[in-house]
């Protein structure tokens, strides 16, 4: 019995990772020192893995993004690009910072998308059907013999072209056959250099493998596998043909039972499927079957007799050499639980990070082997780990359990259909045609932050806080009015982030101090934890939106974050199903609506951008996954006839979604349609869309001024497929990230847009 970890994340305790990288950036941190600094980081981690597991990977640290590495590993970028980037003796010397950077956030810019099924965005190989594959750096094998310790990482062939753009059905088996000699070739001299294994990175193979990949991927891995021993890794989900996976010629197989069957938790059902797939098609004695049962993404602790007796049984189905792993990257989790001191009590005894899961993976190899290992400290940590006191009262609330219970068919519609709907709200709001509007929030200044950080610490007084924030608010109102908008925002300067806002005043859930981790590149969030049934102890968001809305005699946006997106970008759980843990937060978010139109507000905005996000791996799982978010998306919007429900999403990927899109009953729905560039018009066009539909005019995560002309260029196409009474014009996104100066120029043009597009258009009728 082995213990094995991987993904152990690489912000650091203390940020590091963000802090040294952003202050390259700044110009205040040196190459030298980010260097150094990165490699100190990265045996930091090495060492915390060696202290707690036998074995783990090196290679994983990344100056930005380790799809960015690879694409540059196999030269992916042009010689006069590459130049830049040659191959050096270290893993972290061939690169050319200001080279990579600029690959990664800079003018040449890779695309950014999300990680399967997770929030964490890669950066998108573009792989051209002329590309020329060749290993220009070795990076895991130069990572090994820097540091004389690990399994080299890389991750597989299947993944990194399936993940990679410009890869299609058509091209894929001249892009594989292409592509496997250099991976042929790194794996060689991984083992050359003396590595007993090779950690290859599948997830992939747990998605919709179409069947003629299969033969073609069994005689890729023949040809791997003979370079060097093979970890063939994957997580998120298991196998959807367990047989074709486990007949690939590799050493050793890693599965993550927790999200097997697409589920979010360690199953019995998910056991039994793996033995009698071992039963089908037996590993043999030398291979070794690497079992994640202990979460890589969520946060609850793992029980640990209950996994070692699964263990057990999965040890007695298999000649196979037994190990025990997470399931599915610990990068999902904050670093470590020892510095949260403000958790309360009884839900901390209950929690457990990634520093947590390897102590787990060692408890449980010391239930596993017996005695023969132990040390007393661990006989008495094992003792006490799932040794929790009682539930607080306040996990359970008897009210929000019966207003579930009562749900009916009804509950989750509107009273009458978009039709109707849209008669009432037309005369309520009498809108121009091309309506105007942003998406919610206005550029957060250093200002904006300064007092809020100022509020939260004491610093200055509630009544000091909002008096600055209305103030926000009113030149917000002001700019938007001079600017000629239609339909305004309040520009949400009260709010850090868009789910923890909520989750700060939403009962069931606790906030953690450090609890960052990555979102992309140096980006992090702090995921909220959603411990107990979801109570809205008071109204949420209507006193600025009131505010807002008095201000001006133009309608106001209600802004709301969703309950799928609270949900995904939370930390839930897992004693409840996710369908209740989401209407809970639909029924809390639809007492919010109802306040807000009590208080006048006519138009809401519920936000979903992490709806398409959840979705499984698997598209068979598809239906039952979109029922119950659809349906908690509906709890939330349950709003008056003439109140106008908005919603907002924002990647690209529609096509395959829009089905569900429409089953949301969303009045209006603003989307990202620039960057993807008509993508989604295109999506809109085979689908057609019966309600209506801002699609964004302004990528708004460029500091570029969309020119009058491109505005109006994108929406002559929409109102090809969409009638023009029915299309909005409105940025891609929020404006937070940007400065003044950018969005106010942007903002002009898209109102100079709009009243071109009238012009255009409403002559004729
Ligand atoms: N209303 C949010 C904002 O404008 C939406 C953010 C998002 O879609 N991620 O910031
Ligand atoms: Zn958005």
């Amino acid at each position: 019995m082995k213990t094995y970890a991987y993904g152990y994340p690489r912000l650091g305790a203390h940020r590091e990772y963000k802090r040294l990288i952003e202050g390259f950036w700044k110009q205040e941190v040196t190459e030298l020192q980010l260097r150094e600094g990165l490699d100190r980081l990265e045996r930091e981690r090495l060492r915390t893995y060696h202290q707690a597991v036998d074995l783990y990977p090196v290679g994983e640290m990344t100056f930005y993004d380790a799809m960015l590495d690879h694409g540059l590993m196999f030269g992916l970028v042009s010689d006069a690009v590459s130049d830049g980037l040659r191959v050096g003796r270290s893993w972290d010397a061939p690169v050319n910072l200001s080279a990579y950077y600029r690959l990664a956030r800079g003018a040449d810019a890779w695309e950014m998308t999300k990680w399967f099924n997770t929030n964490y965005h890669y950066l998108v190989p573009p792989v051209s059907p002329q590309v020329q594959f060749r290993l220009v750096w070795a990076k895991p094998l130069l990572a090994r013999q820097q540091y004389q310790m690990g399994v080299p990482y890389v991750i597989g062939p299947y993944t990194f072209l399936t993940l990679s753009k410009g890869y299609s059905a058509a091209n894929w088996p001249g892009l594989w056959t292409q592509l496997i000699p250099v991976y042929a070739e790194l794996l060689l001299r991984c083992r050359q250099a003396g590595a007993g294994f090779v950690h290859v990175d599948e997830p992939a193979l747990v998605g919709d493998v179409p069947p003629d990949h299969w033969p073609l991927i069994h005689q890729a891995y023949q040809q791997l596998a003979s370079q060097a021993p093979i970890l063939l890794m994957t997580y998120y989900d298991t196998p959807a043909d367990w047989s074709l996976f486990f007949q690939l010629p590799v050493r050793g197989f890693g599965v993550d039972l927790v999200h097997g069957r697409g589920s979010v938790a360690l199953h019995e059902q998910t056991v039994e499927e793996l033995v009698a797939a071992l039963q089908r098609q037996p590993l043999r004695a030398e291979q070794v079957l690497i079992v994640g049962v202990v979460n890589g993404r969520n946060v609850w602790k793992t029980e640990l007799s209950v996994v070692a007796n699964y263990v057990r049984q999965i040890q007695r189905a298999t000649p196979a050499e037994v190990w025990i792993s997470n399931a599915g990257p610990l990068s999902h989790l904050p670093v470590s639980l020892a510095s949260e001191d403000k958790i309360p009590p009884a839900l901390r005894q209950r929690l457990a990070f990634a520093q947590e899961r390897l102590t787990e993976l060692r408890l449980l190899r010391r239930l596993l082997d017996g005695a023969a290992a132990a040390t007393a400290d661990e006989d008495t940590l094992l003792r006490q780990w799932n040794d929790y006191t009682p539930e607080l009262g306040s996990w359970r609330n008897p009210s929000v359990r019966q207003r579930l219970a009562a749900l009916r068919d009804k509950d989750f519609s509107r009273d009458v259909p978009y039709e109707s709907r849209d008669v009432l709200q037309r005369q309520r709001l009498r809108l121009p045609w091309f309506p105007t509007t942003t998406i919610g929030s206005f550029p957060q200044t250093e200002e904006v932050r300064r007092m809020r950080n100022a509020f939260k610490n004491g610093r200055i007084s509630s009544d000091e806080y909002h008096r600055f924030i209305d103030g926000q608010i009113r030149h917000v109102v002001q700019v938007q009015e001079q600017l000629g908008l239609d339909v305004l925002v309040h520009g949400e300067f009260e709010r850090s982030d868009m789910v923890e806002f909520f989750a700060e005043k939403l009962e069931g859930i606790a906030l953690t101090q450090h609890g960052w981790i990555l979102s992309y590149g140096t980006r992090v969030y702090r995921p909220p934890i959603i411990y107990g049934d979801v109570a809205r102890p008071q109204p949420m968001t209507v006193r600025e939106i009131t505010f807002a809305q008095s201000l001006t005699q133009r309608p106001m946006k209600g802004m709301l974050t969703g309950p799928v997106t609270i949900l995904a970008w939370s930390f839930a759980r897992q004693d409840l199903p996710w369908r209740e843990v989401a209407w809970q937060l639909g029924l809390a978010l639809q007492d919010e609506v109802r306040d807000l139109e009590a208080a006048g507000i006519s138009v809401i905005q519920i936000d979903e951008p992490a709806f398409r996000e959840l979705a499984p791996i698997q598209r068979a799982r598809w239906p039952a996954y979109f029922d119950w978010a659809v349906k908690a998306f509906r709890l939330a919007s349950r709003a008056k006839p003439e109140t106008q429900i908005h919603t907002h999403m924002c990647y690209s990927e529609f096509n395959e979604i829009l089905p569900y899109i429409e089953q949301l009953d969303a009045d209006v729905i603003t989307i990202e349609a620039t960057r993807s560039k008509g993508e989604v018009i295109q999506a809109f066009e085979r689908h057609g869309y019966p309600r209506q539909i801002g699609p964004g005019v302004y990528d708004v995560h460029s500091p570029a001024v969309p020119p009058v002309e491109s505005i109006v260029a994108i929406i002559r196409r929409v109102v090809q497929v969409i009638p023009a009474q029915r299309v909005w014009v409105n940025p891609d996104c929020g404006l937070k990230t940007r400065r003044w100066e950018e969005v106010l120029p942007a903002l002009r043009n898209l109102v100079l847009a709009a009243q071109q597009l009238r012009r255009e258009f409403q002559n004729g009728h």
